[in-house]
């Protein structure tokens, strides 16, 4: 961490969520929420929240859920410098239902909103200059400005010795062109740490079954990949250290969304304060788990001392 702080780039959102189970939107329903979200926002708060310094850039509305995500953002500890107010734009929206069967129905508004303006501003570029390491969210691959300020990011902090890390959740329903997957491309051959999460890790190695996606990846440079399971837990693959597997804590999942960015920040962030792969992957299978714990995707993100207590108290699946 000695280098500078994790920053990460992409869509500040709020999302507004469906109170009962079931298909959609297409008829009048009871909502819940405006709740701070967006991908790279529930990363850097878990960053933050941990104690690891953390910032990130993004753009917002001039409204109040521009505003409740600042606010969320700064009171955990993040800096917000990067964070642009849009005169024209509203804060980006994601509404989001869950079906019986888990899977979710969403209503995108983000590269039409005030997310889509994210550009390399001079409050950007001094972040930028002054970071160690950058996180990369395959969301926010599919906003133009976005892409631009990664690719810089990871050029200028490389440079510098610092590294990269990146979670591939590129969702179908976000990929606007083709400029998405170019760029993902880039991202992942300067990737240090690679967090992908299911049928991730076989889209991005190119290869249908999980050990060979493996050593394709480390093969191909990346350092460590962790794999995200669900309630699985979690699996630890390096390129110079042997296999790790983690039983997920046992916990009742009230709303999975945002368990795998506050489980990839606190992965992160105890290696980058000097903790081994397996303590980091204890770590991040707590800050998964309980934020499964809470409704709201950045509502359970976790203190170390939250999750050193919750390790010690909760039992393994
Ligand atoms: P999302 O994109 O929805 O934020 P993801 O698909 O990237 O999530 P998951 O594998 O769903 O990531 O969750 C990340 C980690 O959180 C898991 O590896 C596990 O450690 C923990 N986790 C998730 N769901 C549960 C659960 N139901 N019980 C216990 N731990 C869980
Ligand atoms: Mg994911």
């Amino acid at each position: 961490e000695a280098l500078g702080p994790t920053i990460t780039v992409g869509e500040i959102l709020v999302e507004i969520m469906a109170t009962t189970v079931g298909a959609g939107f297409l008829e009048p329903q009871s909502l819940t929420g405006p709740y701070p979200s967006g991908a790279p926002a529930i990363f850097i708060d878990q960053v933050a929240r941990m104690g690891g310094a953390a910032g990130i850039i993004a753009s917002v509305g001039n409204d109040d859920f521009g505003r409740l995500n600042v606010e969320r953002l700064r009171r955990d500890g993040a800096d917000v410098s990067a964070i642009a107010t849009s005169a024209d734009w509203p804060t980006g929206s994601a509404f989001v239902r869950y079906r019986p069967d888990g899977a979710r129905d969403f209503v995108f508004n983000i590269a039409r909103s005030a997310a889509g303006q994210i550009a390399l501003t001079p409050a950007a570029e001094a972040l930028v200059q002054r970071a160690g390491h950058v996180h990369v969210m395959g969301t926010a691959l599919s906003i133009p400005g976005a892409r631009e300020v990664i690719l810089y990011a990871i050029e200028t902090v490389c440079a510098r010795g610092g590294s990269v890390s990146l979670d591939p959740n590129l969702r179908k329903e976000l990929l606007t062109d083709d400029g998405a997957l170019e760029s993902f491309d880039k991202v992942l051959a300067a990737a240090d740490l690679l967090l992908p999460s299911g049928d991730e890790l076989l889209t991005a190695a190119g290869v249908s079954e999980e050990a060979g996606a493996v050593a394709r990846l480390l093969e191909g440079g990346i350092g460590e990949i962790v794999l995200k399971r669900g309630e699985q837990g979690a699996s630890f693959f390096g390129r110079d250290r042997p296999r790790v597997d983690c039983a997920a804590f046992a916990v009742a999942e009230i709303d999975p969304t945002g368990a795998g960015d506050c489980f990839g920040a606190a992965y992160l962030t105890c290696r980058r304060k000097g903790m081994t792969p397996e303590a980091a992957l204890l770590h991040a299978n707590a800050a998964g788990a309980r934020n499964v714990t809470r409704l709201g995707p950045m509502e359970g993100v976790s203190t170390l001392a939250e999750l050193t207590a919750f390790i010690a108290e909760t039992p393994r699946r």
